[in-house]
């Protein structure tokens, strides 16, 4: 049998192994993929570093699993009940595989529908040369989004639902971002790409409040060097003293959830997407919410597939170029040094994409300079 070269969690411990594994065969209505481009997502940082939600959520019982689910890659298989993706076409995935028979589904939230596996999770991922997944999940990408870019379309949907919410009534509006990590930065992307007039950031790390700057903050503070009063202060001042129209709470930490809630306006929208350490936990439930008439949005993953579609406009006709806020490549075989910059605090990186093929990752390093500059 072929094999393939990939990156699995052997043990219930930190870390993970390069093994040789049997190029996986696709079930009936699943597709064989090669993988062009992987990305680090936090969910890998967990299940790498075996934290308590991976053990629980995982299990040793599911080892040895290989790890990634954010991909861009070729079909080269695909099983015989498959109608829609063809050998040839260049893919990326949702990780969601959702319950077609679920209410929840049913009703149009396949995101958050019942019976959900994911892949990486339940399944083996894609930091490997071949990955096999169902063909219900297939995302066909523009060919002018390069792999590099294509694979981050599945965190950079966490971050376009959390900008549009449910009504997508988001332009000439203003908007608090906080946080710095991927989705934090993704988000600031998206805004500018989709017309929100005025984007506040707040952030920790100044490396990557730098990369925020890049992608389209227009008015940022550091939430380690001021108190919450002051920063509810700034977004008065900077919102003829009536708070933003929309708070995208990114963080999860009490602090700023508490700045979100405060610095709302009246019949405001708060997008709940950071997750808390410790749940649950106090908010200003009377003068937060119920006086000031203001909307809470929930995200857990990505709206499905309407977030795919429209990034997948916006990266492919030059409207978002979310080039920043890739700070690192590396080949897949050095998938240790792509974990160490994503767990180094003071944080210094924010995306981390990976190539199993050397040539791959020497054309993306040149599409990358040129995009830079
Ligand atoms: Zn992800």
């Amino acid at each position: 049998m072929a094999s393939m070269q990939a990156v699995v969690k052997t043990k219930p411990e930190y870390g993970a192994e390069p093994q040789e594994k049997p190029i996986p065969k696709p079930r009936p209505d699943w597709v064989l993929v090669k993988v062009r481009a992987t990305s680090i997502c936090g969910t890998d940082v967990h299940i790498y570093k075996w934290d308590p939600w991976s053990a629980q959520r995982i299990g040793a019982k599911a080892l040895p699993q290989i790890l990634g689910h954010e991909v861009a890659g070729e079909v080269v298989e695909v099983g015989p009940h498959c109608k829609r993706i063809k050998v040839g076409d260049y893919i990326s995935a949702e990780t969601h595989i959702y319950d077609p028979g679920d209410l929840t589904s049913m009703l149009g939230a396949l995101h958050v529908g019942r019976n959900m596996k994911i892949l990486g999770v339940d399944y083996d991922g894609c930091f490997a040369e071949y990955f096999a997944l169902p063909e219900s999940i297939c995302w066909p990408n523009d060919p002018a989004i390069p792999p590099e870019i294509a694979t981050i379309q599945e965190p950079l949907g966490n971050a376009c639902y959390a900008v549009l919410g449910e009504d997508a009534d988001v332009a000439g509006k203003t908007m608090v971002i906080t946080g710095d990590g991927p989705i934090s930065l993704f988000a600031i992307g998206v805004a500018r790409s989709v017309g929100v007039a005025k984007i506040i950031h707040f952030g920790k790390y100044d490396a990557n409040m730098e990369i925020a700057r890049r992608m389209g903050a227009d008015l940022q503070m550091h939430t380690n060097q001021t108190t919450g009063k002051e920063r509810l202060q700034f977004v008065l001042d900077h919102t003829g003293g009536n708070g933003v129209d929309i708070a995208l709470e990114m963080v999860g930490s009490p602090d700023s959830i508490q700045d979100c809630f405060s610095m709302v306006r009246k019949a405001g929208r708060v997008t709940a997407f950071g997750i808390a350490a410790e749940s649950p936990l106090p908010v200003d439930y009377n003068n937060g919410i119920v006086f000031k008439g203001c909307q809470i949005h929930g995200i857990n993953g990505r709206k499905i597939f309407d977030t795919w579609y429209r990034n997948r406009n916006l990266l492919a006709n030059g409207r978002l170029d979310p080039t920043p806020v890739i700070t690192d490549m590396f080949l897949l075989s050095d998938y240790a040094k792509g974990f160490e910059k994503m767990t180094e605090r003071p944080r210094k990186s924010a995306k981390v994409v990976l190539f199993p093929a050397k040539e791959e990752f020497e054309a993306a390093k040149k599409r990358l300079a040129a995009r830079k500059k």
